[in-house]
């Protein structure tokens, strides 16, 4: 699974998943948003301001398969 999280600085809430190099976002009522990065925003729970210019990597590219 090549799924990452983005989660609040602060308090640590799920703000987004990273899917296929771009910033999957979903809100209530079943609105979700791509977008590009970077990508910045509020957290809904403790209002920090969350910033991610590129996409998490958790694994380094030379082991790479997917
Ligand atoms: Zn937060």
């Amino acid at each position: 699974m090549d799924q990452h999280e983005w989660r609040c600085c602060g308090c640590g809430k799920l703000l987004g998943v990273v899917r296929g190099g771009r910033m999957h976002l979903r809100f209530a009522r079943g609105h979700e948003y791509f977008v590009g990065f970077p990508v910045a925003g509020t957290c809904r729970r403790c209002g920090a301001l969350n910033e991610c210019a590129a996409p998490m990597t958790n694994a380094p590219d030379g082991g790479g398969r997917r």
